[in-house]
C-alpha cells in the first residue's frame, strides 16, 4: 500500500534502486516484529570505481564510505515516513559486519538476503549482489519494519555461468568458484575469513577496510 510512496521518496532522495520484501524467516527471533524489509541500494561512481587496478585505492575507501553515510540518511528518511504512518522501522546499518566469536563477520541482518528476496538481483560466485542496472559496484541499507509491504520481484538465481574471473583473481583465494543457490549458506562459494584477512593487508589504503578486486574484474560492471 506505501510502497510507490516509499520507492519515490528514496528514489528522489538518492537511492538508486527500492526493493521491498517479507523476511521473517530470516530474521533472529527478537527481530521477527519486523518482518519486513526495505532495501536501498547506491551504486558507486564509475569513475571512482575504475581506479582499482589490481589493488584498491584511497579514492575508492573514501567514497565507499561516503556511500555507506548517503545510505543511512536513507534509511533515516524511510523511518520518518514509516514512523508517520504509524509503525515500526528498524535500521540496518550500511556498513554492520564485524567478526562474532566464531568469526563469521556477519551483521545483523544481512543486507543481500533482502535485496535477493526482492528481486534486485542475483548473488554471484563473488559473493556480491549483482544487479543488472547497477553491476555489482553497490552498497546497501535495509530497514526492517512492521508497515507490511508487498514484495517487489522474484528471486533470482546466478546468472554467473562459466565465469570464474573474480575467482581468478582473488588474491586471498577466498571465492569457491561454485555458483550460488538462493538459501544455501555463504561460506559454500565464499570464505569471508580470507577476504577479511587479506583486506587488511590494504592497511596503508583504506584501513584495512575495503578490497573491491572482484568486482573490478566482473563482466556485470564492465557494461555499466
Ligand atoms: S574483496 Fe578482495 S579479498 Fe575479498 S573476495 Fe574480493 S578479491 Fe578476494
Ligand atoms: S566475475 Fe564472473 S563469476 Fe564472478 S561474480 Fe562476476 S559474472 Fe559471476
Amino acid at each position: 500500500m506505501y510502497e510507490n510512496e516509499l520507492r519515490a521518496l528514496l528514489m528522489g532522495a538518492g537511492a538508486d534502486l527500492v526493493g521491498f520484501s517479507c523476511v521473517r524467516d530470516e530474521l533472529p527471533e527478537e527481530l521477527k516484529i519486523y518482518p519486513y524489509a526495505i532495501t536501498i541500494v547506491r551504486k558507486l561512481a564509475k569513475a571512482v570505481t575504475d581506479t582499482i587496478q589490481g589493488a584498491p585505492t584511497m579514492i575508492y575507501f573514501q567514497h565507499y564510505r561516503m556511500t555507506n553515510t548517503k545510505l543511512d540518511l536513507l534509511a533515516l528518511d524511510a523511518i520518518s515516513f514509516i514512523e508517520k504512518q504509524g509503525y515500526l522501522a528498524l535500521p540496518i546499518a550500511a556498513s554492520q559486519s564485524t567478526p562474532d566469536e566464531k568469526e563469521e563477520y556477519k551483521g545483523v541482518f544481512p543486507h543481500k538476503t533482502g535485496a535477493v528476496k526482492s528481486g534486485l538481483g542475483f548473488i554471484g560466485k563473488s559473493g556480491v549482489l549483482i544487479t543488472e542496472e547497477c553491476g555489482s559496484f553497490v552498497r546497501l541499507a535495509t530497514v526492517l519494519t512492521d508497515m507490511p509491504l508487498e514484495p517487489s520481484g522474484e528471486v533470482h538465481y546466478s546468472k554467473c555461468g562459466t565465469c570464474t574471473l573474480c575467482r581468478d583473481a582473488c588474491p586471498a583465494h577466498a571465492i569457491t568458484g561454485e555458483e550460488y543457490i538462493p538459501g544455501h549458506a555463504r561460506k559454500e562459494i565464499f570464505d569471508a575469513k580470507k577476504c577479511s584477512e587479506h583486506m587488511k593487508t590494504y592497511k596503508h589504503i583504506g584501513r584495512g577496510a575495503v578490497c573491491g578486486i572482484c568486482m573490478s574484474v566482473c563482466p556485470y560492471n564492465k557494461r555499466i
